[in-house]
């Protein structure tokens, strides 16, 4: 065919066709090369019918960059099978997992064709339908993968790999696109990774989110290890080498690998620390894996411990022992540092092959090994996977909760603590006292009063460490408040504190809907049918929350005769009032009370209008590059793409984040934040810092500056035209150099 189609050149549709069906061929003869051990015939039969029946199904799309989009089902069962380790179902449910949500394919028939096991992982892996009307489709969809993981976890570690490919091929998607994915997967897809123990695929995720969320960092930093690849190779080589001697008499096999650090992890390290990419760099790192039988594996790693240490001095405070107790997410491993070769620090890792595995494979490797090992082996995957069935059945229904449950209780690590008769509970790192009386009776959490930690009375915000012995002092007349959600971390406390709140309202409502009847009397209409109008006109959610401010007095029902008058049953806005009411609503009010108000330009459609505000998390100035969120009262937010807020934002309402940039360059005012450190060298610190700023005809809106041992921080309120304007305010401050750091505030 391939020679006819050379005979024949001007037929080149024919040999484009032909080559794309080589390559899926291609692809998919991959996939099953990647299998360790081969599949069997049934097994190999089954593959092949789910091969063909998604190459026709997906026969007319195309993914963005172009190719057929069967490669990426085909791509995301080989990473299932190769690099998470998975069999031939799983690649089976690989190859369907679009099929249901892209294609005319239904469910039923996958059901048919390839039975129960593989339609439940396949209807797991479908997105909901007719989602946009709900307040997340993200997390309703996360949601639903997590509920059916507790029937397969399959289910999860399909998407995972799905979400792997699709990062890895994100290139070919429109920017602000590549931003929103990015975001989702750094706040729930990478720490699931994490949980999981799917390590390189969390690094993997990590990076590639870092890659699209920071570019300028991930640059600096990739083209800081480039210079100093070979440097750091020779002397990882050289100090491997070295045990390699040392290791001559060891009796059992083992090999040494050093390690390379991920650009993101280097990244963290430098910000969450504090120190310069040169001390990070100096910090070497091998792994030592050794292979031996499971009982011998403890013994063994102290062995090759205590011959690395004859040799090099190891720094005491960095010994780890995740042996003996593993971390929650199935984490083995012995580990130091020592002072290594020429008095550089070198990280050690020791380890079983076993270990190894379940280190880069986390669920997937434990998985396997369980399946071989003893039945009293203490399954810490297996109490992950409890304490997701609790924390979905305990959570309201909200899908947005549910995934922030989920994120707080499940993606930590756990405290211990006992009760005053000395039962241990188990409860999420950073869970406070209130935590631990709603864990024990929710009457219980809605009546504490006091805590008596070790015989000392703490607060019930209190957060709990490992071995505390907790007694609750209740009372019956405490009630829970508002602020008690800041203060719990579990999601039981805080459905049941969300509950209490709600009982409150409700009976406040009942109050507040007397005084409202009262007053409609006078206008003679019902409280019925004007309601809900009322309680949006007042800018309340919902008639309860309106209702109950009412009961607070937080409403001035006075004004309801004020601005209404009645129209048979109804109540409708006086003329006069209706004329006034039209300009923007007070919240949308642009922040730049001088100047012109900014052009900002929606989804790259000039001269659309929306009305808008700048967020006050991040205070966004003309030139920093900005999204705008749509706010549920209506009216947009504009954020910065840095802003703390803007991950969660991306991630949880992705559907709701628009496109934004700047408009014209008018000369609009902006208030930015700046912190300047330093050394305090005396009273003339203010007013140095102060007139340099005039200087460059920035006026300051606010200063307060405050010090200690010789340092001092301030923090200037500036009015800005633009960032080229407030960059040049930075590093002339910068100049002086008495000055340590100067940066942006939020
Ligand atoms: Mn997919």
């Amino acid at each position: 065919m391939f020679i006819e189609a050379d005979i024949n050149p001007t037929n080149t549709e024919m040999t484009d066709d032909e080559s794309e069906r080589h390559l899926i061929l291609q692809t998919y003869r991959h996939l099953l090369h990647s299998f360790k051990t081969p599949p069997d015939e049934k097994d190999l039969k089954m593959l092949r019918a789910a091969f063909d029946l998604a190459v026709e199904a997906h026969r007319e799309q195309r993914r963005k960059s172009g190719e057929p989009y069967i490669l990426h089902p085909i791509e995301v069962a080989r990473i299932c099978v190769e690099e998470i380790g998975l069999g031939p179902t799983a690649a089976v449910c690989a190859l369907l997992h679009d099929v249901v949500e892209d294609t005319q394919v239904s469910l039923k028939d996958i059901h048919e064709q390839f039975g129960d096991r593989v339609a439940l992982i396949v209807d797991g892996l479908t997105k909901l339908d007719g989602l946009h009307e709900t307040e997340s489709p993200q997390a309703e969809n996360l949601g639903k993968v997590l509920r059916t993981m507790l029937s397969d976890v399959r289910v999860v570690l399909i998407k995972m790999a799905d979400r792997l490919h699709n990062m890895r091929t994100i290139k070919s998607m429109p920017e602000n696109k590549q931003k929103k994915i990015a975001a989702e997967t750094s706040f729930i897809y990478a720490p699931v990774a994490h949980r999981l123990g799917l390590h390189k695929i969390k690094t993997e995720l990590e990076d590639i989110c870092f890659k699209i969320e920071h570019p300028d960092e991930y640059k600096d930093i990739a083209r800081k290890l480039e210079e100093k690849r070979k440097l750091r190779g020779d002397y990882i080589e050289k100090f491997i080498q070295r045990l390699h001697e040392i290791f001559k008499d060891l009796e059992f096999p083992y090999r040494v690998l050093g390690r390379p650090k991920s650009i993101y992890s280097i990244w963290r390290k430098i910000t969450t620390k504090h120190v310069s990419f040169e001390d990070i760099y100096d910090l070497f790192a091998v792994r030592v894996i050794i292979d031996v039988p499971k009982e011998l594996e403890k013994r063994r790693s102290w062995d090759v411990y205590s011959f690395i240490t004859d040799h090099f001095q190891p720094v005491p405070e960095r010994l780890r022992d995740w042996i003996t107790t593993p971390k929650s997410n199935g984490y083995e491993s012995l580990q130091t540092t020592v002072l290594g070769l020429d008095n550089k620090f070198v990280e050690v890792q020791i380890r079983s092959e076993r270990m190894n595995e379940i280190a880069e494979r986390g669920f997937a490797a434990h998985w396997k090994y369980k399946n071989g090992g003893k039945k009293d082996d203490p399954d810490i995957y297996e109490k992950w996977l409890n304490r997701v069935r609790e924390t979905i059945e305990n959570s309201s229904g909200n899908a947005i909760e549910l995934l922030a449950d989920i994120r707080s209780e499940l993606f930590t690590d756990e405290v211990h603590v006992f009760t005053p008769k000395g039962q241990m509970k188990t409860l999420p790192e950073g869970a406070s006292a209130l935590d631990f009386a709603f864990s024990i009776h929710s009457d219980l959490g809605c009546t504490c009063r006091a805590v008596r930690i070790n015989n000392r009375v703490v607060p019930i915000h209190y957060k709990l460490k490992d071995g505390d012995q907790i007694e609750i002092i209740a009372d019956k007349n405490q009630k829970p408040s508002e602020d008690w959600l800041q203060h719990v971390a579990t999601s039981k406390a805080k459905n049941r504190i969300r509950s209490a709140l709600k009982e409150e309202k409700r009976i406040q409502a009942d109050f507040g809907k007397e005084i409202m009847e009262r007053k409609l009397k006078s206008l003679r209409v019902p409280l019925e049918e004007n309601c809900d109008m009322l309680a949006k006109w007042f800018g309340y959610h919902n008639r309860m929350e309106f209702l109950s401010a009412v009961y607070l007095g937080q409403v001035d029902p006075r004004q309801v005769n004020r601005n209404f008058r009645a129209d048979g049953i109804y109540l409708v806005e006086k003329e006069e009032v209706k004329a006034v009411s039209a300009a923007p609503p007070r919240s949308f009010v642009p922040k730049n009370k001088v100047g012109v108000k900014p052009e900002i330009i929606i989804n790259d459609e000039p001269g659309s209008y929306y009305q808008y505000s700048f967020a006050h998390c991040c205070n966004p100035v003309q030139g920093d590059s900005i999204f705008g969120f749509v706010l549920t009262q209506g009216g947009l937010k504009i954020h910065r793409a840095t802003c703390p807020n803007a991950n969660n934002l991306l991630a949880q309402y992705g559907h709701r984040v628009l496109n934004a940039t700047w408009g014209n360059t008018s000369k609009s005012d902006f208030l930015t934040k700046i912190i300047v450190t330093g050394i305090d060298t005396g009273p003339g610190v203010i007013q140095q810092l102060t007139n340099r700023i005039y200087d460059l005809g920035i006026n300051i809106r606010t200063f307060e500056i405050s010090g200690e041992g010789g340092y001092f921080e301030g923090h200037l309120g500036l009015i800005v035209v633009n960032t080229d304007q407030l960059q040049r305010a930075i590093l002339e401050l910068r100049k002086f150099d008495w000055v340590s750091n100067v940066s942006r505030a939020d």
